[in-house]
């Protein structure tokens, strides 16, 4: 059984206005962020982090999403109740979470496999149940897809191809695209005529996406 004291829940409601403060307008994201316990995720020495706006380190030399982000990237999705989606770096499963409790359908897939066999435990165990897979996500999860919506939560040095054929029409691809450092949040729509309009927002910073497709 997890604690989610009214301590937590008023430190909860703290971020939930900074992150409205800071532009995020969409109530459904706000709400969803506002009923996750973040401190779950946080060994109990980093308690106080949790609900802090910024990114953590969850070992392996990886990290949770400052929430600004996971919100930004789940606005920018305008997801439905019905969408199947893909997300690309499962990490901790907090950013998976926020999917699921906008009821959508969630894939997710992760290429360390100590964070996979981690998350595929813990999420389940909080009431959150993605379906899991292990592998190299820069090339999509094909035998899944179409998704409605793709979410990648790692830096990439371009736009794969493989993840715009994996869309639906009217999909949405997110994506952080530039260099190793930098880069800017993307979002790409196929339109009914399958062509590609692409948007290009604030500058961020991810870790790296690795594979085929990213890093080498
Ligand atoms: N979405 C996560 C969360 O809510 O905590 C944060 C993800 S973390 C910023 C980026 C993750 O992408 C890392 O766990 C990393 O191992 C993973 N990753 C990097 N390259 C990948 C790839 N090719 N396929 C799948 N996952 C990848």
């Amino acid at each position: 059984m997890i604690e989610d004291n009214y301590k937590h829940q008023g430190m909860r409601r703290g971020l939930v206005r900074k992150l409205r403060e800071k532009g995020i307008y969409d109530e459904r994201v706000l709400d969803a962020i506002g009923k996750i316990p973040r401190h779950v995720f946080f060994d109990q020495a980093f308690l106080e982090h949790a609900y802090q706006d910024k990114a953590f380190p969850i070992g392996h030399g990886q990290t949770i999403s400052q929430p600004y982000t996971v919100a930004f990237q789940t606005q920018l999705l305008e997801l439905k109740p019905t969408d199947r989606v893909l997300e690309i770096g499962t990490g901790s499963g907090y950013q998976a979470c926020v999917l699921l409790a906008l009821g959508a359908k969630v894939y997710t897939i992760e290429y360390q496999k100590m964070l996979y066999e981690r998350t595929r435990v813990f999420l389940p165990d909080l009431g959150y149940k993605p379906h899991f897979f292990y592998g190299d996500g820069s090339k999509g999860l094909p035998a899944h897809g179409p998704y409605n919506k793709i979410i990648v939560t790692a830096g990439a040095p371009t736009v794969p191809t493989e993840l715009l054929n994996q869309l639906t029409e009217g999909g949405i691809l997110v994506i952080p695209v530039g260099d190793n450092k930098v880069q800017k949040m993307m979002r790409l729509r196929k339109t009914a005529e399958k062509k590609i309009e692409k948007e290009v927002f604030d500058n961020f910073s991810f870790v790296p996406l690795l594979g085929e497709q990213g890093w080498k």
